[in-house]
């Protein structure tokens, strides 16, 4: 057979692992696009997972409705679902109806196990070996393979040894099992394990559950499919399905923005019943939006799980060892069952925590644990996977130069968009690691996968090109993205498969990416857009690469600029001043307030001209603590000592200190210098006056955000020549440090990140005259000398036009001599630092600001070596 699409003589132009969900849509799909396709399959039918895993009891979690193929309106139009979430065997009956419609099952080599598969970059092919010693050339090599379809080897000692029957739930036998009169042990509590020990529990005459980790469950409500749903999917079934693929998890879903603790325990109680009792799988852990961020969150859906189990089970004992205790709910994946924990209150139907009595060995006759030793006559391993990696990495897989693909991942896998991997062409991974496949429902993801693979394939043909790759820039930037929007979540704090945890030596990484269904098809859809953003081509059609970066900012940042962007604010440089000052005074309400401080308590002290409001707060430890005066941001003319408020309470708390958020005048009402002389007189004030406020002079040191950033550098050089107060450190976030707009930073984050280039210059104008923006006062950076201040922590942020403001003054500091530190926060924008318990992504920030003042104000801060230094002029 000779191929479509290229040159030399091709078996295919594509061989596609596995006949399941996603290896027929992909063999329909390119099919229908005129590339020659074939299918290999080691199951002797399709189903893929619902070939397999025919356990009593299975069946999916995402409502059939939704667990379902969108690409062919026939199809959806004429397959009724019996229940609301099927069967195995009706999911598997309808995969078989898919293949016989699209006469798919004579492009599938059945019961044949791919074990190789080989570049030849000479000729841009891949050599496809199989268990049956034949090879097939293929230009592109497409592993839908599955997450979990390799089952997780046993790694208990002893399996080999047991006389009576073993069986597997993801192997489970064509003909089914009688366990009627039947001593059985099911070791595992995931979803298989869950699904399937109610129904082994009805016809054996004894059950015993060996129990790792118990897992949050709760019943499916499973009966006909509701006439809601059914009805909303009737109504246009094309609006249902477009829903759904820009939803978080691929089922349609408005995706709450109310966080735990802004409601009443009445409230949130009402709306976890009412997710309960919804019997859906997403309800639980989208009731509000930091559930899945916040520990403190989380523990409330955990303690109203728990409470639920001690509801169902009537044995305290046994409930409490069901209770999950070890992970938050949501990082290892829940359950929907049905009778799982009534089960256990079945008098023949026994449960052993391995934790407290673990298993020494499987024995001849039974299960010998730590303290007991048990007969059976069969024993249940539902043990789970090698999730994700497994299938791929157990292909003998080499790239370019014969480069093998296992040690490439052995620190974790490395893909972009978790479709291809850098250093091998033309091969592509469905519901690859790095994507948000085991996260959404897969039927989605996988449509979505296959439908960017084919627009691909598509693509090279008409350019005529042989070969794709990622860069490894876009595969770097890509791993780095996939494990900063893990961090901001919980999922890594658990010892899940999604971590890879529960495979011995596995490394610990999360595998999937968590920033969402429509975040993630938007940002495929971009790299198109862009160009086929971060890949290299090749061909006859010539060679090109693209390369980039794609999704740079954290993805809570991303999150943050969607809502804002969606009240369609006017920019602010168009308001009035005062309307400007409501707007943000308005934003602040409903924002969370920050953590818990011991104290907090308003005051005046002397400014230059008149008194000043100030705020401060002090920490729970006793006293007498080091100070940080602080200066609030809003580029002089907005702000207060509201604005700041959540970030003074985590500077407090970081720090250790007192901190004394203070008010300075603002412009245009009055213009530079006011803000500085306040500044600077404030410090005065509260040095000579620290005692009253429970501090400790020889410990001050400055803060300030933005605008504030700006009042802190110009006091420590005020200070500096002027003999004292003594400050021992500053830490200047994202300071204005400098008049100069022209800089890169001020260029390339013109738009888009909140502070604006075009708002920087309306707060200039109405702070200072062009004729004073030049002095050292307004722009700190251009002191003639910089030596002998006090150290520094400068804080930038990658997407702020002030970034090389702050960048610039920390570098100038240092060539004076400075200790200074730069830290420069990677995909954060202007406003992320301040935002304490919105960009959690930026905590890592905040905790180096609360090191570095912690650092700043262990001793007391030495006296200036005696140079007073003069220079505070325009240079
Ligand atoms: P699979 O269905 O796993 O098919 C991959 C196929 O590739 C397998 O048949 C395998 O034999 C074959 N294969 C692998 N390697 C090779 C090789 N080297 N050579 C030849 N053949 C190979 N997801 C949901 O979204 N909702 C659910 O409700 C849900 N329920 C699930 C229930 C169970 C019991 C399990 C195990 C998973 C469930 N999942 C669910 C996840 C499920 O795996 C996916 O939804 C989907 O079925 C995956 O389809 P796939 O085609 O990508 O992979
Ligand atoms: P799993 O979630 O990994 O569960 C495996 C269970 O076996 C865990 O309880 C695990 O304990 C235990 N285990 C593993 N090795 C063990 C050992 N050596 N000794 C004792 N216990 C051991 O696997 P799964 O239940 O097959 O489910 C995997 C995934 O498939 C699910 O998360 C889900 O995505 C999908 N699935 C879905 C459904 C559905 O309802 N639609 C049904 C089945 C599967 P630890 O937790 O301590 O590791």
């Amino acid at each position: 057979m000779r191929a479509a699409n290229g040159r030399g003589d091709l078996d295919f132009d594509v061989v596609v692992v596995g006949a399941g969900f996603a290896g027929l849509y992909a063999l329909h799909r390119l099919r229908g696009l005129g590339f020659s396709t074939t299918v290999i399959e080691s199951a002797d039918d399709v189903g893929g997972t619902w070939y397999w895993n025919r356990y009593p009891g299975a069946r999916c979690d995402i409502e059939s409705i939704d667990y379902s193929y969108s690409f062919d309106p026939e199809l959806q139009a004429e397959w009724q679902w019996s229940e609301r979430y099927a069967t195995q065997p009706e999911i598997l009956r309808y995969l078989g109806h898919v293949a016989d419609k699209h006469e798919l099952r004579r492009h599938i080599r059945f019961s044949t196990r791919v074990v190789a598969a080989t570049w030849d970059d000479d000729a841009s092919f891949w050599r496809v070996r199989t268990d049956r010693a034949d090879e097939l050339r293929c230009r592109f090599y497409v592993m839908a393979s599955g997450c979990l379809s390799l089952p997780k080897t046993p790694d208990i000692e002893g399996v080999g040894r047991f006389r009576g029957a073993i069986y597997h739930t993801n192997r489970w036998p064509h003909e089914g099992v009688d366990f009627s009169g039947k001593r059985v042990a099911v070791i595992g509590t995931g979803s298989s394990g869950i699904q399937s020990i109610p129904l082994i529990a009805r016809q054996a005459a004894a059950l015993t559950v060996f129990q790792r980790t118990p897992n949050f469950s709760r019943p499916a409500y499973n009966g006909p499919v509701p006439a809601t749903k059914k009805a909303a999917f009737d109504a246009d079934p094309a609006a249902y399905r477009h829903a759904a693929r820009w939803s978080r998890a691929g089922v349609p879903a408005e995706p709450s923005l109310v966080r735990v603790f802004q409601v009443s325990e009445e409230e949130r109680l009402a709306k976890y019943e009412a997710a309960y009792a919804s019997g859906d799988l997403l309800a639980l852990s989208s009731t509000f939006a930091d559930i899945g961020a916040d520990p403190r969150a989380n523990q409330t859906v955990c303690d109203f799980m728990r409470a639920k189990i001690r509801s169902i089970v009537r044995d305290p004992a046994t409930a409490e060892t069901l209770s999950p205790k070890d992970h938050f709910y949501g990082t290892k994946r829940p359950c929907l069952d049905t009778d799982y924990f009534e089960t256990f209150n079945l008098p023949h139907v026994g449960l052993v925590d391995l934790r407290k009595d673990p298993i020494r060995t499987i024995t001849e006759t039974g299960i010998e644990t730590a303290s007991r030793s048990f007969a059976f006559d069969a024993i249940v391993f539902a043990t789970g996977f090698d999730a994700m990696t497994g299938p791929i990495v157990a292909v003998d897989i080499e790239g370019r130069n014969g480069s093998p693909l296992a040690p490439k991942w052995a620190e974790g896998p490395r893909t972009y968009l978790g479709l291809m991997t850098h250093g091998f062409p033309n091969f592509f991974t469905i519901t690859g690691p790095g994507s948000p496949s085991v996260l959404s429902n897969m039927v989605v993801s996988i449509e979505q996968h296959i439908d960017w693979l084919a627009a691909c394939l598509v693509h090279m043909r008409a350019e005529r090109l042989d070969a794709v790759e990622p860069t490894a820039t876009a595969e770097a930037g890509w791993v780095q993205h996939v494990n900063d929007c893990a961090d901001v979540t919980l999922f890594p704090s658990a010892n899940s498969w999604y971590m890879g945890a529960n495979v011995p030596g596995k490394p610990r990484v999360f595998l999937p990416y968590v920033g969402g269904v429509d975040r993630y098809r938007k940002t495929c859809d971009e790299v198109v857009s862009r160009g086929y953003l971060g890949f290299a081509f090749d061909g006859p059609g010539g060679a090109r690469c693209n390369d980039g970066v794609v999704n740079r900012l954290q993805l809570d940042v991303s999150i943050v600029l969607e809502l804002i962007a969606g009240l369609g604010l006017p920019p602010m440089e168009t308001m009035a001043v005062a309307d400007a000052r409501a707007l943000l005074a308005g934003m602040a309400i409903g924002r969370p307030p920050g953590p818990e401080v011991s104290d907090v308590a308003d005051g005046v002290l002397d400014g230059t001209a008149g008194l000043l409001a100030y705020r401060c707060y002090r920490p729970a430890s006793p006293g007498p603590h080091p100070i940080v005066v602080y200066f609030h941001g809003g580029g002089w003319v907005l702000g207060g000592l509201d604005s700041d408020d959540p970030f003074c309470r985590d500077l407090c708390v970081r720090s250790e200190s007192i901190v004394v958020s203070v008010d300075y005048r603002h412009a245009p009402e009055a213009r530079f210098p006011a803000a500085v002389d306040d500044g600077f007189a404030a410090v005065r004030w509260i040095a000579a006056n620290a005692d009253a406020l429970g501090g400790d002079a020889s410990r001050l040191a400055v803060c300030g955000w933005s605008a504030g950033g700006n009042i802190a550098a110009v006091v420590c050089q005020m200070a500096r020549d002027a003999g004292g107060p003594r400050i021992a450190g500053q830490v200047l976030v994202n300071p204005v440090t400098d008049c100069d707009l022209g800089r890169e930073s001020y260029v390339a984050n013109s738009d888009g990140y909140i502070l604006t280039t075009a708002l920087m210059r309306w707060f200039w104008d109405q702070y200072a005259d062009p004729a004073d923006r030049t002095d050292p006062k307004a722009s700190p950076l251009r002191a003639r000398d910089l030596s002998g201040l006090p150290p520094a922590l400068v804080v930038t942020a990658e997407f702020d036009p002030l970034r090389d403001d702050g960048a610039a003054y920390a570098a100038a500091m240092a060539a004076a001599g400075v200790d200074v530190c730069h830290l420069a926060c990677r995909g954060q924008i202007h406003t992320s630092v301040t935002a304490v318990d919105m960009i959690l992504s930026a905590g890592g920030a905040r905790e180096e600001i609360g090191a570095a003042l912690r650092r700043f104000l262990a001793a007391p801060a030495p006296a200036y070596g005696g140079e007073v230094v003069a220079a505070m002029r325009a240079s």
